[in-house]
C-alpha cells in the first residue's frame, strides 16, 4: 500500500469516526434535550396545576371569610345611626368570628364603629379618616358591592392587612357597610406549604406592580426585596415579558438566574386586585433526579465521544507509526537509509510523468567483493553509507537516488546533455573515490557507471534496463568512467532479447546449424580433422555468430543443451559419412563447463555414440582451461573417464587467458589448441619473447605426448612459422573459414586433398 493510499484510508476512517462522533453528539444532545423538554413540560404542567390549586385555595379562603361576614351581618340589628347599635353584641360577634382582627360598621352617612380583637371599641370613627383602601371598599359596599381590598398598611392596627366589605340592608334599604380586616398571615399558611410542587418549589403572592404581598419562606433568593423586578435576577427581556403579561392579566412562564443556577418561574393571576401567584421551580437548583439523569446522560455521551476521539487519535498515531515502519521496510534500504529500488521506481515514474527531461544512471564499485574481503564488512558498509551521503549532497531538488542490492546505486538526474551529465556523474564518482577505507592503505576505489538518456517515451523500466546495459560496457575500464547507452548498445540489447526469448524455439526448429572448419596436418598437408562450430541461422536468413550468444547461454545454462545437440549433429554426420563410404575424420566439439560437470555427462555421450554407432576416438571434446581452476583433480578424473570410453580431450584457447604451464603439466589432455593471440603477438612483436614462449609450449606438449593445434592460421607465413616449431595441426582462414557441414563434405571429403 502506498503512502497516498494509506492516507486516503486514514482519511476515510477519520471521516467515519467523526461521523460516529457527530451522531453520538447529536444523539446525546437530542436525548438530553428531549429529556429536558419532557422535564420542562412536566414541570410547567405541574406548576400551572399547582398554581391553579393554590389560587383556588386563596379564593376559597376569601369566599369563606366573605360568608362569615355575611353570617355576622344577619346577627346584628344595624340601623342608620351608630348610636342605635349594641356595641357589646357587635364586639361579641368579632370574638366569635375566628379569623378577623378588626371589624367595623359604617352607616351610609359616614359614621362608624370599629372594634378590634383586643376589645378596643371606637365609636365615632369617620369614613373619611379611614385608610384609603378600606375607605374604597366601604364606598363600594354603599354602592351595593361586596369586595376585598388590596393589602395595605393599616394605621390603626399598625400592620399589613386586607379587608372585606359587604353592604348592609334594613329591609330593602341599604343602611351601611360591614367591614372586617384579616391579616395576610392567613394566606401565608397556604403559601408556605412545604409540599409545594412536590417540595421542588415555592410560591409567592405579588401585587400588580410586582411587589411582594406575601413572600414564601422557602425562597432561594435571600436578599431583602420588595418587588420581583428588583435586583438583576430577571433579565431585562424577561422583566419586559412579565410586565406585559401582567398588564394583560395573563399567566406567563419565565426564568431567572441566581448564583449561576437557572430557575423556571410561572406567574398565575389570582383574579383579584391584580394579584399574582409567583411560582418558582427549584428542581434544577437542588439536583433533582431528572436533572441528575440528564446530567449523567450528558456525561456518558461526552465520555463516549471523548473515548471515540481518543481512540481515533491513538489509532491514527499507531497506524502512522506502523505505517512509517512498514514504509521504512518496504521503501528504504536498511543499511544506508536511502530509497530502495521499489521506491525509486515509483518516484521515477512520477517524475517521468512530468514535463522535465531525465537521465538515469547506475553505478557500481569495481571489485566490491574484494573490498569486503580485505577491509571487512564494516568498512564496506561505511563505504556504502558514504556513497549515500555523497549522492544526497550531489543531487538537485527533483532528482533521486537509491541503493539497489550490494554496491549498485541508481540516480535519476535532470537534463539530457551528455557532456554535462558525464561531468556530474564523474564528479560524484570522484567524491566517492576519495573515501579512505583504511588509514594505512591507499586503496583506490574505482567506480563505473552506465547511463541512459530518456528517448521518446521510454518507460522507467526501459531506461533502467538500458542503463544496466551501458553499465556492463563500462565495466572493466581502469578509471571512474561513464558509459551512455547508444544505438550500438541498443542493437546488442535487442539481439540479446531476441536470443533469450527465441533460443528454445530455435533449438526445436533446428535453427542451430553445425559448421565445420578443417584442421590440417602440418606434416602431411592433409586434412587431419575438423572443428564443429555452431551458427544460428535465423528463419529470415540472418546468421548469428556464437560469440553473440554463447556467453549468454553459458550464464543462463542453455549452453549444456546446445552442446549436446552439437555432439549429436557431429555423430549424425559421421554416421552419414560412414554410411556413404566416406572415410570419416575426427571432429572436435566445444563443450561448456556446465555440461562437462553434469553428472550423467559421460553416459549421455556414450548413449549418443552408441545410438549412431560411432567410434569414440572420432570425437574430440574441446574444453577451456578455466575448467581446471581450483579442481585439477576433479577435472582429471572426468577426463580419464572420458578417455577410457575412447574420447579425445583437447584444451582450447590456450594462451588467451591466464594460462599456466603448471596446469598444463598436470592435465591429462590429448591435444592443446594454442590461441590465435600467439600468432598475432609473434607477428607484431619486435622482440622474440612470444616466439620463445610458444616454442617452449610446443616443446613441453611434445614431451607430454600432447599433440598441438594452432588456431588462427591466416597466412602462408603463419604456416611456415608453426611448422618450424614442430606443431602438429593448423586451423585457420588460410585453409578455410568454417563452412556448412554439406559444403565441408563436398569440398574436403569428396573432392580430395590439397585444394586451398
Ligand atoms: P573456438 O572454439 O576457439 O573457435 C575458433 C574460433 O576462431 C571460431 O570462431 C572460428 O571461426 C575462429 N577462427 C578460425 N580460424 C580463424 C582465423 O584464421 N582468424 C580468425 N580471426 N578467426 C578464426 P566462432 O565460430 O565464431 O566461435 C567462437 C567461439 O565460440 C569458439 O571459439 C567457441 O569457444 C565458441 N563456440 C562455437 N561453437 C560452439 C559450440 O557449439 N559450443 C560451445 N560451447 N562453444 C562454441
Ligand atoms: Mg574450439
Ligand atoms: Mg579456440
Amino acid at each position: 500500500m502506498s503512502e497516498k493510499q494509506l492516507m486516503r484510508r486514514l482519511r476515510r476512517i477519520t471521516a467515519v469516526i467523526v461521523l460516529i462522533s457527530i451522531v453520538l453528539l447529536l444523539g446525546g444532545g437530542f436525548i438530553t434535550s428531549a429529556l429536558g423538554r419532557v422535564q420542562q413540560d412536566t414541570m410547567k404542567t405541574q406548576m400551572t396545576a399547582e398554581a391553579e390549586e393554590y389560587k383556588t385555595n386563596v379564593l376559597r379562603k376569601m369566599d369563606a371569610d366573605m360568608q362569615t361576614l355575611q353570617t355576622l351581618a344577619s346577627f346584628f340589628q344595624f340601623s342608620y345611626t351608630i348610636n342605635a347599635i349594641d356595641e357589646d353584641a357587635f364586639a361579641e360577634g368579632l370574638y366569635e368570628s375566628n379569623n378577623f382582627i378588626q371589624m367595623g360598621y359604617f352607616t351610609n352617612r359616614g359614621e362608624g364603629i370599629r372594634v378590634t380583637i383586643n376589645q378596643n371599641i371606637e365609636k365615632d370613627v369617620r369614613v373619611e379618616d379611614l385608610d384609603e383602601p378600606l375607605r374604597k371598599i366601604v364606598e363600594d359596599a354603599w354602592g351595593g358591592e361586596s369586595s376585598v381590598s388590596r393589602i395595605y398598611y393599616d394605621t390603626s392596627l399598625k400592620k399589613k392587612v386586607f379587608a372585606y366589605a359587604i353592604p348592609i340592608y334594613e329591609g330593602n334599604e341599604l343602611t351601611g357597610a360591614l367591614v372586617a380586616n384579616d391579616e395576610i398571615a392567613a394566606f401565608r399558611e397556604i403559601l408556605d406549604d412545604k409540599t409545594a410542587m412536590n417540595g421542588y418549589g415555592y410560591i409567592h403572592m405579588i401585587g400588580k406592580e410586582g411587589n411582594f404581598l406575601i413572600r414564601s419562606k422557602n425562597k432561594v433568593v435571600d436578599e431583602d426585596l420588595d418587588s420581583i423586578f428588583e435586583g438583576n435576577y430577571l433579565s431585562d427581556y424577561e422583566k419586559d415579558r412579565i410586565r406585559k403579561a401582567m398588564d394583560a392579566d395573563e399567566s406567563v412562564f419565565s426564568e431567572f438566574v441566581y448564583e449561576g443556577v437557572s430557575y423556571e418561574i410561572y406567574l398565575e393571576p389570582v383574579g383579584l386586585n391584580g394579584w399574582y401567584l409567583f411560582c418558582v421551580d427549584t428542581m434544577q437548583g437542588i439536583n433533582a433526579p431528572i436533572y441528575q439523569m440528564i446530567k449523567v446522560t450528558r456525561i456518558i455521551f461526552v465520555g463516549v465521544l471523548l473515548l471515540c476521539i481518543f481512540l481515533l487519535v491513538y489509532g491514527y498515531r499507531m497506524m502512522r507509526k506502523n505505517h512509517r515502519q512498514l514504509i521504512r521496510f518496504a521503501y528504504y534500504d536498511s543499511l544506508t537509509g536511502a530509497y530502495n529500488t521499489v521506491r525509486f521506481l515509483q518516484e521515477m515514474k512520477d517524475a517521468l510523468a512530468g514535463p522535465e527531461r531525465y537521465t538515469v544512471g547506475v553505478m557500481n564499485i569495481h571489485q566490491f567483493k574484494f573490498i569486503n574481503e580485505i577491509f571487512g564488512r564494516k568498512q564496506a558498509d561505511k563505504l556504502l553509507c558514504h556513497i549515500k551521503n555523497v549522492l544526497a549532497e550531489s543531487l538537485e531538488p527533483g532528482e533521486l537516488f537509491c541503493r539497489d542490492s550490494g554496491d549498485v546505486f541508481w540516480v535519476l538526474l535532470k537534463g539530457q546533455d551528455q557532456t554535462v551529465l558525464r561531468q556530474r556523474l564523474e564528479q560524484i564518482m570522484d567524491s566517492i573515490s576519495r573515501f579512505a577505507l583504511n588509514q594505512h592503505h591507499t586503496y583506490q576505489i574505482l567506480l563505473y557507471c552506465g547511463a541512459a538518456i530518456r528517448r521518446d517515451n521510454s518507460t522507467a523500466e526501459m531506461m533502467m534496463t538500458h542503463a544496466m546495459f551501458a553499465l556492463q560496457t563500462a565495466k572493466g575500464k581502469d578509471r571512474n568512467n561513464v558509459w551512455f547507452y547508444d544505438t550500438e548498445l541498443h542493437k546488442q540489447e535487442t539481439l540479446q532479447n531476441y536470443i533469450e526469448s527465441h533460443m528454445y524455439q530455435a533449438l526445436q526448429d533446428g535453427e542451430f546449424a553445425m559448421f565445420l572448419q578443417p584442421k590440417i596436418n602440418l606434416k602431411t598437408g592433409k586434412l587431419g580433422g575438423a572443428e564443429a562450430l555452431v551458427r544460428w541461422l535465423k528463419k529470415d536468413g540472418d546468421m548469428i555468430y556464437p560469440n553473440q550468444f554463447i556467453p549468454l547461454f553459458e550464464s543462463n545454462g542453455f549452453c549444456a543443451r546446445l552442446d549436446m545437440y552439437m555432439v549429436e549433429q557431429v555423430c549424425r554426420r559421421i554416421r552419414k559419412w560412414i554410411d556413404e563410404g566416406i572415410e570419416p575424420i575426427p571432429i572436435s566439439v566445444n563443450q561448456s563447463k556446465l555440461l562437462f560437470y553434469e553428472e550423467d555427462y559421460v553416459e549421455s555421450l556414450c548413449r549418443l555414440i552408441e545410438k549412431y554407432r560411432i567410434p569414440a576416438r572420432l570425437i574430440t571434446l574441446e574444453i577451456l582451461e578455466g575448467l581446471a581452476i581450483g579442481n585439477v583433480e576433479e577435472l582429471n578424473n572426468r577426463i580419464s573417464s572420458l578417455q577410457e570410453k575412447g574420447f579425445r580431450i583437447s584444451m582450447d584457447d590456450f594462451g588467451s587467458g591466464y594460462s599456466s604451464f603448471n596446469t598444463l603439466g598436470k592435465l591429462k589432455i590429448d591435444e592443446l589448441k594454442l590461441d590465435r593471440v600467439f600468432l598475432i603477438e609473434i607477428t607484431n612483436e619486435k622482440e622474440n619473447r612470444q616466439r620463445i614462449i610458444m616454442e617452449q609450449v610446443v616443446d613441453l606438449t611434445k614431451r607430454l605426448k600432447i599433440s598441438t593445434v594452432v588456431e588462427g592460421v591466416e597466412t602462408r607465413e603463419n604456416e611456415v612459422l608453426i611448422q618450424s616449431f614442430g606443431c602438429d595441426y593448423g586451423q585457420g582462414y588460410y585453409y578455410s573459414r568454417p563452412v556448412s557441414a554439406d559444403e565441408f563434405e563436398e569440398k574436403f571429403l569428396k573432392k580430395g586433398d590439397r585444394f586451398w
